[in-house]
């Protein structure tokens, strides 16, 4: 106990200060910190009884000191950083019986029910239950914690009534998110569960497939916002309605697009900002300025720690302004160059831009479908009335004569190492400088990740400093300096990747393939796992609702548990440092079928063929191509007989005609397939009749 009361003693010294805790801004209110007593949390905890799938962990909202936060004692006690909620608050997962103690923050409560519910949604007495039947439904988008598997989100969608034809399918939904028509009751029930995040009405064109566009996310400190969050920060200007000016800057552009007529777009989607609020925009060669927004094309790896990988749906990223994001990454928008831009089409960039550039100014997500910033949003002819009026949350109105506010007291900035850098050795030096600022400065950094402390030096006007062999950990590193002067406090972040033994290097050794065919009702599945900074845990689930903990690390195995049909298993390696790797395979779990009899008259053979696929793999398939090919095996204990398949969409010799595929024990077929979903079947037949189908839902840009 005399260790807790010391953690709250210490919260409340940085609450008190007028430099301590700011609000935290939900979309739904508006929460003021207040010091907590050291039951307030349980109690609160109590009171919101969320449902969960699995008894393993809760999200809970907490806020940190911005320079005392020590993130790596809460990873250390399993706990995880989901998002990030203005000001300086986070969605945290918390694993059960972590203990509390010791741990300091100036905010810890539960994500209530009611902080869910996007305002269109909530109705009078929603949060007490007790609605009268509502056969009406509303197309809704449910989006979950990032963190939240496959298979707890179907079965928390399964215990709602939210099944099969009331799901529907869109090509631009995030991993996270689900798009179905629910009932207010559903609504209702939905939010009570803790792995849901928020709840918001969709867009009736996404229920008739039309195309949206989907933005990855807008990043700050390091984390995505949460959809929780209020969709504002503080803009450019700093606190309070301003004006605020900026430049931008171009780097790479992608060839799909003339680079005249890009710049063109660009700068149309700035006028159209403009138009509504006190901001400029001026171009400039430096792209390494502050207060710059530099915009460049990208694909895959593109030198900060948000890679678009291959079938991402995201399109585009963009950082939020300086503070809270470090410069001179902060206000930058990268494009997905994976996607067939061109101005006007489909994938239009003024639109893209237009989105892009609102979150480069400092807002978040809308929960409005008609507005520009909704997450998930069409071709765009100018800002509605949701955008305008959040934007004018954090800057003056266009044409007005609010004057422009001196600049913040005290302004440090990292120079060197530039955001997202990988780094090899086990120390990196930090450079920058300060603006406002002048002797008597005293600069002092933390790395989060390894809870490494140190005071820098500083050159006698205050207006430069290092800080010499910081320590980083193997993966990430979130490193934070602090500059003060008196008592004014200013801060700049960084992430860095330190790369040597980067990864957790996981092998499955058993079942030797990735994709497994058994009878039995559970499987062993086993191998090696290895990380500089050593391993943690080693964790399997499977999309049928199985999970646990392999026994072992560095070697480690598990008796995983199958139900018939397919049962994708998933294994996650973590190191002590908090990073992790998976690797997936497949394990198709046959009933057990009688043995064959020689001679059985196959007009009683009842047993189906056994069929294989070899690729392409998963029942969800995101290709750019025209083509693909399928390959796979069947085998019977009668005699296979053919192998046929259809494709909702492509081109097919004729509807009700099945094409045959090549080959029967070793099958194959090209598949032409048309932009949009594709729904697959495959089916091998036995020589009596007897039929395997397997089904596939590919999706083509
Ligand atoms: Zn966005
Ligand atoms: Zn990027």
């Amino acid at each position: 106990m005399k260790r807790l009361r010391l953690a709250l003693a210490a919260a409340c010294v940085s609450f008190v200060p007028a430099a301590g805790a700011e609000e935290l801004r939900l979309k739904t209110r508006i929460i003021e910190p207040r010091p907590e007593d050291s039951t307030t949390g349980r109690v609160q905890a109590a009171e919101s009884q969320p449902r969960r799938v699995a008894e393993r962990r809760t999200h809970w909202l907490v806020q940190l000191d911005p320079f005392t936060a020590d993130l790596a004692e809460w990873r250390l006690r399993g706990a995880t950083v989901i998002s990030s909620i203005p000001v300086n608050g986070y969605v945290v997962a918390v694993p059960d019986g972590m203990n509390w103690e010791g741990l300091a923050f100036t905010y810890r409560g539960p994500i209530l029910a009611t902080d869910k519910l996007s305002a269109p949604l909530r109705v009078e007495g929603l949060a007490i239950a007790n609605l009268a039947a509502e056969e009406e439904t509303q197309l809704t988008i449910v989006h979950f914690h990032s963190d939240v598997e496959a298979w707890e989100i179907e079965a928390i969608l399964e215990a709602e009534g939210v099944a099969g034809t009331s799901l529907i399918r869109h090509a631009a939904l995030a991993d996270v998110d689900r798009l179905a028509g629910l009932t207010r009751n559903q609504i209702a029930a939905l939010g009570l569960w803790d792995e849901v995040e928020f709840l918001y009405a969709a867009p009736a064109g996404m229920r008739a497939g039309e195309i949206f566009l989907s933005c990855g996310e807008a990043l700050s400190g390091g984390y995505p916002v949460a959809m929780l969050a209020a969709s504002y920060g503080e803009g450019w200007d700093g606190p309070g309605r301003g004006r605020a000016s900026v430049t931008y800057s171009f780097g790479n552009i992608s060839n799909r697009v003339a680079a005249d007529q890009f710049k063109t777009e660009v700068r149309r989607a700035m006028d159209e900002w403009a138009r509504v609020v006190a901001v400029s925009f001026a171009e400039t060669a430096t792209r390494t300025a502050t207060k710059n927004l530099d915009i460049q094309f990208a694909t895959g790896d593109h030198g900060d720690p948000y890679a678009f990988t291959s079938g991402t749906t995201v399109l585009a990223h963009s950082f939020y302004p300086a503070p809270p994001n470090p410069e001179p990454q902060a206000g930058d928008i990268h494009i997905n160059d994976a996607w067939s831009w061109s101005v006007g089409g489909q994938w239009d960039l003024y639109s893209v831009v237009l989105h892009e550039l609102g979150h480069s100014l400092g807002i978040g997500h809308t929960d409005d479908a008609r507005s520009v910033m909704y997450p998930y949003y069409q071709k765009a002819d100018g800002l509605k009335t949701a955008d305008i009026d959040s934007i004018r949350q954090i800057y003056a109105e266009a044409g007005s004569t609010t004057p422009t506010p001196t600049a913040s007291p005290l302004s440090i900035n990292i120079v060197s190492p530039t955001e997202g850098v990988k780094i090899s050795g086990e120390s990196t030096n930090l450079s920058g400088g300060a603006s406002n600022s002048g002797a008597g400065l005293k600069v002092d950094y933390l790395n989060e990740t390894n809870a490494a402390k140190g005071s820098c030096l500083v050159n006698s006007t205050g207006s430069t400093w290092t800080c010499g062999a910081v320590p980083l950990s193997a993966g990430e590193n979130r490193l934070t300096v602090q500059g003060s002067l008196g008592a004014v406090k200013s801060i700049a972040r960084r992430t860095l990747t330190r790369e040597a033994n980067g990864d957790v290097q996981l092998t499955i050794a058993s079942p030797a393939s990735a994709n497994a065919s058994t009878t039995a009702a559970e499987i062993r599945v086993a191998g090696s796992a290895s990380h500089a900074a050593g391993i943690a845990s080693v964790r399997w689930s499977t999309s049928r609702g199985r999970a646990g903990v392999a026994s072992g690390a560095e070697t480690w195995s598990a008796q995983v548990t199958l139900e018939t049909g397919t049962n994708e298993i998933t294994i996650t390696a973590m190191a002590r440092s908090g990073i992790a790797s998976t690797k997936k395979i497949t394990v198709e779990r046959t009933a057990a079928s009688n043995p064959a009899t020689p001679g059985t008259n196959p007009g009683e053979d009842k047993t189906p063929p056994i069929m294989t696929i070899q690729q392409p793999i998963g029942n969800y398939i995101i290709t750019s191509s025209a083509k693909l090919t399928f390959k796979g095996t069947a085998t019977d204990n009668v005699g296979v007989q053919k192998v046929t398949w259809t494709n909702s969409a492509g081109d097919q010799s004729g509807v009700a005609a099945a094409n045959i595929a090549s080959g029967v024990t070793n099958w194959m077929f090209d598949v032409n397939v048309a932009v949009g979903f594709n729904a697959i079947q495959v089916r091998a037949w036995d020589t009596a009749g007897n039929s395997t189908l397997y089904s596939t839902t590919v999706r083509r840009y």
